[in-house]
C-alpha cells in the first residue's frame, strides 16, 4: 500500500508475559510480591465512582507536593507521570534532541533503544565491564545525553554515588537520566546530587517497591528548569496523564513509610538468602541490589531452565541477546514461592 510509505515504523518493546492462570509463580517481571499499604485499600474502598465523571487534576497537585515533601524538595522539582515508563519517554521527547548520539549501556533496560528508534533519536551503546559494571570513562565523549539504570535492569548491578557523580559532571552540556527504578532495595538514589547538577534527572517508580505497578505511577526529580520543560512537553501531549485512582492511591502509598520499609526489608533479605541457595545449586550471577537476581548455571544452558520452570507455571525471563542469551533473571518473590523455585531447581539440576 502506498500509505504504508508514510508509516511510522517500529519494532516495539516486548513487556514480560501476563499468564492469564491461576497458581502461577509469576518472577518475571519484578512486581513486588506483597500487596500496597493498607491504607491504599482502604482508599479504593472509598473512592466513588460519581468522581470519575470529571477530569483529573492535570497538575497531579496532590502527588507531585506529597513526593516533594517526601524527599525534602520543592514541587517545581517534580514531575509525574504513567509509570516512568511514560516518564522516560517524555524526557526522551523534550531532552534527547541532538544531532550527536545518546549514549546507554549495551546491557541495559530494552525500552532505551525503542525510544530512541521512535522519536529518530541517533545513540551508541557502551559495552559493560566483563563483571557488568558500568565504565564511566566511556561516558565522557560527545553525545546527546546519557541514560543508565541504577542499579542496571537486568543485571542488578549498581554503581556507588561517586561513579553516577563523575558521569553526570563530565556531561554538563547535555541532560544525564538516572533511571532509579531499583534503588529502594540496596542503593544510594543520586536524589540529592539534584541540587549540585542541574543537568541530572533521577527517575522513580511506585511500580516496584510500592507494589503499585497495575496502577502506573512514575515521576522524576530535577532542576526546575528540566522540570518546567519536561511540563510543557507533557501538556503538548496529554493534559491528563494521571487518573484520579492513581493520584489518591499513590499519595496513600507515601504516606505509609513503615510497611514500605519493611516490605523492601523483607524483599532484600529473601534476595540475600536466595542468592546463597542458587550459588549452592552452581548458579553464578553479578551481586544485585535490585529485587532480582540474574543468574547463569555452570552446566544447564539459561534457555533449557527457563522452559523447564515454565513447564512448571514457575515464570522467569529469558532473553535471546548477545552477552546474556545464558541468563535467567528471576524476580525475588515470597520466601514461599522462592523455595518452590529452589526446590525445582534442586530436582532439576
Ligand atoms: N526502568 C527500568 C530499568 C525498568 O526495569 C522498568 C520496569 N520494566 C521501568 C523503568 C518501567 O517501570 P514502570 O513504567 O512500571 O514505572
Amino acid at each position: 500500500m502506498i500509505w504504508e510509505e508514510n508509516v511510522r515504523k517500529v519494532v516495539p518493546y516486548v513487556p514480560g508475559e501476563q499468564p492469564d492462570k491461576p497458581n502461577v509463580i509469576k518472577l518475571n517481571t519484578n512486581e513486588c510480591p506483597y500487596p500496597p499499604a493498607p491504607g491504599v485499600q482502604a482508599a479504593l474502598a472509598s473512592m466513588r465512582s460519581a468522581d470519575m465523571r470529571l477530569y483529573p487534576d492535570p497538575t497531579a497537585e496532590v502527588l507531585v507536593q506529597g513526593l516533594a515533601d517526601y524527599y525534602g524538595v520543592r514541587k517545581e522539582q517534580v514531575f509525574v507521570g504513567v509509570g516512568s515508563d511514560d516518564v522516560l519517554s517524555m524526557a526522551y521527547l523534550t531532552f534527547f534532541n541532538g544531532e550527536k548520539p545518546i549514549l546507554f549501556p549495551d546491557i541495559t533496560y530494552s525500552f532505551y533503544d525503542v525510544w530512541a528508534d521512535l522519536y529518530r533519536i541517533p545513540y551508541v551503546t557502551c559495552a559493560l565491564n566483563d563483571d557488568f559494571h558500568i565504565c564511566p570513562r566511556d561516558y565522557m565523549r560527545p553525545n546527546g545525553g546519557v541514560i543508565f539504570p541504577n542499579p542496571n535492569a537486568p543485571t542488578g548491578v549498581y554503581e556507588p554515588l561517586e561513579e553516577v557523580e563523575k558521569i553526570v559532571q563530565a556531561n554538563r552540556d547535555v541532560v544525564v537520566i538516572v533511571d532509579e527504578a531499583y534503588i529502594d532495595f540496596g542503593g544510594e538514589s543520586a536524589l540529592p546530587l539534584i541540587q549540585k547538577y542541574d543537568n541530572l534527572l533521577v527517575v522513580q517508580t511506585f511500580s516496584k517497591s510500592r507494589a503499585m505497578a497495575g496502577l502506573r505511577i512514575g515521576f522524576a526529580v530535577g532542576d526546575e528548569k528540566l522540570i518546567r520543560y519536561l511540563s510543557d512537553v507533557k501538556f503538548s501531549f496529554n493534559s491528563y496523564t494521571m487518573n484520579r485512582p492513581a493520584l489518591e492511591l499513590g499519595i496513600e502509598a507515601l504516606r505509609d513509610k513503615v510497611y514500605f520499609e519493611e516490605t523492601t526489608g523483607r524483599i532484600v533479605a529473601t534476595r540475600e538468602r536466595a542468592k546463597g541457595e542458587l550459588k549452592a545449586l552452581g548458579f553464578t550471577f553479578p551481586d544485585s541490589r535490585a529485587n532480582f537476581i540474574f543468574a547463569s548455571h555452570e552446566r544447564i544452558p539459561a534457555r533449557q531452565i527457563f522452559q523447564a520452570l515454565r513447564e512448571r507455571d514457575i515464570y522467569v525471563r529469558y532473553w535471546d541477546k548477545p552477552r546474556i542469551d545464558n541468563f535467567l533473571r528471576i524476580t525475588v518473590g515470597t520466601d514461599e514461592q522462592m523455595d518452590t523455585l529452589l526446590a525445582f531447581l534442586k530436582e532439576y539440576i
